[in-house]
């Protein structure tokens, strides 16, 4: 389960995910912002989320 960095709701897998260097990335959507953000994954650890805007 990975929280909104925003406001630190549950947030949705959106299914889409990528590669990103040495981690992996997942995108997700926070129903309670209505926005999105990348999660980054790194050896199956979450290591840090990006808001998008
Ligand atoms: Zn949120």
């Amino acid at each position: 389960m990975t929280s909104c960095p925003r406001c630190g709701k549950e947030a949705k897998a959106t299914g889409k995910e990528w590669k990103f260097g040495q981690f992996d990335a997942k995108s997700y959507h926070c129903k309670s912002c209505d926005k999105t953000f990348s999660a980054f994954y790194k050896g199956g650890a979450l290591s840090h989320t990006v808001p998008k805007k």
